[in-house]
């Protein structure tokens, strides 16, 4: 989810991340066309989701959802959300 109240991760750029991303509308948009440097680590394309890619361009959530029974690179890690007690 686009948090209004943080600004566009792009150095110096201080409008709203209202755009995607983390960015604001001009700079998500230039990250779309690749125009900005690459994160850190490619983020799932799910759109306002930031989390790094497992697999066919999804975090491993999406990657689940999106590929149900496939399995995304073996990471041998599965985030598993604890039981509420
Ligand atoms: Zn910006
Ligand atoms: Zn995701």
């Amino acid at each position: 989810m686009p948090n209004p109240s943080v600004s566009c991760k792009h150095e110096g750029c201080e409008k709203p991340s209202d755009g995607g991303k983390g960015y604001c509308a001009r700079h998500y948009a230039a990250w779309k066309r690749g125009r900005l440097p690459k994160a850190r680590y490619k983020s799932c394309r799910i759109e306002g989701c930031r989390k790094p890619v497992t697999g066919r361009g999804r975090c491993a959530e999406h990657f689940a959802r999106d590929y149900p029974g496939k399995q995304a690179a073996a990471t041998g890690e599965t985030p598993t959300p604890a039981p509420a007690t």
